[in-house]
């Protein structure tokens, strides 16, 4: 079953559209920093940027990220609907707020109508930390808890018309996240939005990361993700968009394959895989690269790289495994580049 598409800005998600990227600028809107911070996302290959809109004064210097800006805004409100419709007015391309939490109907109303008028779109959902209390008490801190949450809210819009919906259900602890996202996607056809909250930083923060989002990326679940980390948001765009990479969901790119080493390895390889790594860095084209340890097993194991490098007494550079030059260690960085560069054209 595939999710609606849903408008956001410029950009399309769900319904088949490719995986948006998304990430979160850690300055307010009103901050001047804002239109730099944003322009930096965008330049890492960020496809939504969200933010927080604490006051009036946030909801109005929208108006000014959206003239110095191209990507789309998504405004993040707590409990103020008149921020809310102050952020739509203003013209962010989406919001996320809990209508269950902004204090009654005439308030959801005047949300939902507004969010109708200005045909933009609402992310909804539950975290550990939102859970409605009732599913609280009748289920803990687990799938069902978040996964009826999050229905709840949506149904509240729903009611009052509201079409243009975006889920999240979110969890800091992994299996959780992904048996939640697992959950409320069986039970709705609306795009749905991966993260694992506080995922914290560092190696273990990007493994959590990489496996709540790609796990269930892998399954067809997903239309926008957002890495969590607690370090600068470029650094997330750049992870969201290598996980969309590893399980194959963006292709554009070039793969190195590369092995670990063993006792056969007689070269410098790691160092030569840096240099590899430099050159092909930001060229989007879908070649797959080998830079393989020894010429006994590596252009066999590396056989499906477009172009490739063995190393031992002389190395061998080889095509779909196939070699095509035997060349002295002392000429190797000259004659790979060569032929890689003709690959990369
Ligand atoms: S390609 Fe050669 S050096 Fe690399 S792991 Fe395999 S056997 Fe070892």
């Amino acid at each position: 079953m595939s999710t609606k598409k849903v408008k956001i800005g410029n950009i399309s998600i769900g319904g088949g559209e490719r995986v948006a990227v998304q990430s979160m600028i850690t300055t307010l809107p009103k901050d001047e920093k804002s239109v730099k911070e944003i322009l930096r996302l965008e330049k890492a290959g960020c496809d939504i940027v969200r933010f927080a809109v604490k006051d009036e004064l946030d909801a109005k210097a929208i108006k000014l990220l959206k003239e110095k800006t191209n990507i789309p805004l998504v405004a993040d409100i707590h409990f103020d609907y008149k921020l809310a419709i102050a952020s739509i007015e203003n013209g962010a391309d989406k919001i996320r707020i809990n209508p269950g939490n902004i204090g009654g109907d005439d308030k959801v109303k005047a949300v939902a109508s507004c969010l109708k008028e200005h045909g933009v779109p609402v992310r909804v959902g539950a975290n550990t930390g939102s859970i409605e209390k009732s599913f609280y008490a009748k289920y803990g801190s687990s799938a069902k808890a978040l996964g009826e949450s999050t229905l709840k809210n949506i149904q509240v819009l729903e009611k009052q018309g509201v079409e243009n919906i975006v889920v999240s259900v979110k969890a800091s602890n992994v299996p959780l996240m992904v048996e939640s996202a697992e959950y409320i996607r069986s039970k709705i056809d609306y795009p749905l939005h991966l993260g694992v909250t506080e995922a914290g930083g560092g190696d273990m923060g990007v493994i959590k990361n990489s496996i709540g989002i790609g796990s269930l990326l892998l399954k067809g679940i997903g239309d926008t993700i957002r890495v969590s980390l607690s370090t600068d948001p470029v650094d997330e765009v750049a992870i969201g968009k290598n996980i969309l990479r590893a399980v194959g969901l963006d292709k554009n790119f070039v793969d190195i394959i590369a092995c670990p080493t063993c006792g056969r390895c007689e070269w410098n390889l790691m160092e030569f895989y840096k240099k590899v790594e430099d050159r092909v860095k930001d060229i989007n084209k879908p070649i797959k690269v080998a830079v393989m340890g020894c010429v006994v097993n590596g252009p066999g194991e590396a056989k499906e790289a477009d172009i490739g490098i063995a190393g031992g007494e002389k190395c061998v550079i080889f095509k779909k495994g196939e070699v095509i030059k035997i060349v002295e260690k002392e000429k190797i960085e000259e004659e790979f580049f060569k032929e890689l560069d003709k690959c990369l054209k």
